[in-house]
């Protein structure tokens, strides 16, 4: 059967067909304030166009690249020999030597000290950086990075989406040079945005792309501080990794103006699945293979610091290599990159991408135009589990109000914990009764 490629004339079909990543891209191109981004009652965050101020230009859709990728992504994908893997100069592994950078940072801090070490040495004017802020209530922004304060600010991940091309407005034309630190999409839909503005393009200096394989909706950070038993709206931190109380890999840290709430790293891990939107669930590029540099946590390295956390850092570029010679302040050593693969499951992650993009096809839903050219280096292998996670994921967008979202999670746990309780043993024994009898008929 033939895959189906979506034809978009404004973003409101990509939105429509869950292919939005909200990578903000669009709002880009489009004239001030027609294109404005809104969550919803799950906490996707998606564009909304004002069809009063729109002039049908076709401009939005023609950069997103939760559709498609212009001429710089389709080389980037047809120069690797593997587009799961991309190409790689030099694999390393270490973390910042500023002390405070790493003490803040999510892994080794590695990101943020070459965005400092540029904004120091006059390679870039700012950056444009994701922060988690409390104005109104916590949730993710972005903001241009100008000095040492807004990097430690921008510091740690957000697993949530966090439209971060928005910024590129704010970049100030002809006159700022700037880099980038974002998620694949985010790289997707910058290179897209760039190949329409050779202007801009002029002033883009270097990406650093971070190792992604998924965001949560928003819904699942308001289910950790109602975990936490901090009311959102009391909140003024909230951290998904924080190092500071126990070490790396960082547990999740609710802040109130009264009260630190901390909860295990396993509180996070177990929510996943259930917060994970769609679009994450067909998106292939989890190693982030159009940055510069890619960084993300050093998985399956071995004589990894586990004290104070260490970047895995992957150049991909002559111009990411160059960066990387030009600071002296991260302390690097080199690595091998079948290691850091197996270290993020890519082999495993190639089959899921199938495995959900087939079950998408059978829904009718189309597909991003690279589709077929990334099929070529996967095969088809079947799970359950490929059926029960979209149909989970596409139904977060049907959730009018967020608490009902909650509620209904809450109520599965409970569930779950039962079954886990009552059910389980109950198998065991079944299961050792039949063995038994097996044993007495011999
Ligand atoms: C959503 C998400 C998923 C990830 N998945 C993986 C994974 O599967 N495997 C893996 O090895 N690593 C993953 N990472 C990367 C890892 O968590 C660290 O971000 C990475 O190791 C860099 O750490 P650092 O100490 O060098 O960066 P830091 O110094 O802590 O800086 C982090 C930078 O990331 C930026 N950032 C944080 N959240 C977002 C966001 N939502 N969108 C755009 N930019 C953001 C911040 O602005 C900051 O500039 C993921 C990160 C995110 C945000
Ligand atoms: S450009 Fe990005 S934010 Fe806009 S519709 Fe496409 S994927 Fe979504
Ligand atoms: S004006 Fe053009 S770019 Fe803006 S929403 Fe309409 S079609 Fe899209
Ligand atoms: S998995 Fe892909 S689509 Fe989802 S947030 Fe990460 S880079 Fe974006």
């Amino acid at each position: 059967m033939e895959a189906m490629i979506i034809d978009a004339k404004d973003i409101t079909a990509v939105v429509d067909n869950d292919l939005c990543h909200s990578c903000g891209a669009c709002a880009n191109v489009c004239h001030p304030e027609v294109i404005l981004f809104k969550e919803t009652a799950a906490g996707h965050v998606f564009p909304e166009i004002n069809y009063e101020g729109c002039t049908a230009c076709e401009l939005c859709s023609s950069v997103c690249p939760g559709i498609k990728f212009g001429k710089t992504m389709m080389k980037v994908m047809e120069q690797t020999e593997d587009p799961f893997e991309g190409n790689v100069l030099k694999t390393r592994v270490g973390k910042s030597r500023d002390k405070e950078i790493l003490e803040n940072a999510q892994s080794g801090g590695v990101a943020s000290a070459i965005i400092l070490s540029a904004l120091e040495n006059s390679l870039i004017d700012t950056a444009i950086v994701a922060v988690m802020t409390n104005e109104d209530s916590i949730h993710g922004d972005v903001i241009l990075a100008y000095n040492r304060e807004d990097v430690l600010y921008s510091q740690q991940s957000k697993y949530i989406p966090i439209p971060l091309l928005t910024a590129l407005a704010l970049v100030k034309k002809n006159r700022e040079r700037f880099a980038l630190i974002g998620l694949s999409c985010h790289i997707h839909g910058l290179h897209n945005v760039l190949d329409t503005k050779p202007s801009l393009k002029k002033q883009f200096v270097f990406s650093i792309g971070l190792v992604c394989d998924r965001v949560m909706v928003n819904a699942g950070m308001d289910y950790l501080i109602y975990k936490s038993g901090a009311e959102k709206k009391d909140v003024t931190g909230f951290y998904f990794r924080d190092k500071k109380p126990h070490g790396y890999p960082g547990h999740v840290h609710v802040q109130t103006i009264e009260k630190s709430y901390i909860l295990p790293p396993q509180e996070r891990m177990s929510i996943k699945d259930y917060f994970t939107p769609a679009r994450c669930r067909i998106c292939f590029d989890k190693m982030n293979i159009g940055a510069d540099i890619t960084v993300g946590d050093p998985h399956g390295i071995e004589d990894v610091d586990r004290l104070e956390g260490e970047s895995l850092v992957i150049s991909r570029t002559q111009k990411g290599e160059e960066v990387l010679q030009s600071t002296n302040s991260v302390q690097l050593r080199l690595e091998d990159y079948k290691s850091a693969l197996i270290g993020q499951a890519i082999e495993g992650k190639k089959e899921n991408w199938r495995g959900y993009i087939e079950k998408w096809r059978e829904l009718d839903k189309p597909v991003p135009t690279y589709y077929e050219y990334v099929s070529k280096f996967t095969s088809i292998k079947s799970n359950k589990k490929y059926t029960t996670n979209l149909s989970q994921a596409l139904f977060l967008r049907s959730y009018k109000q967020r608490q009902e979202l909650i509620s209904t999670y809450c109520k599965q746990v409970k569930i779950y914990k039962l079954k886990m309780k009552y059910l389980l043993p109950i198998t065991y024994i079944m299961r050792a009764i039949i063995k038994i009898k097996k044993e007495l008929s011999k």
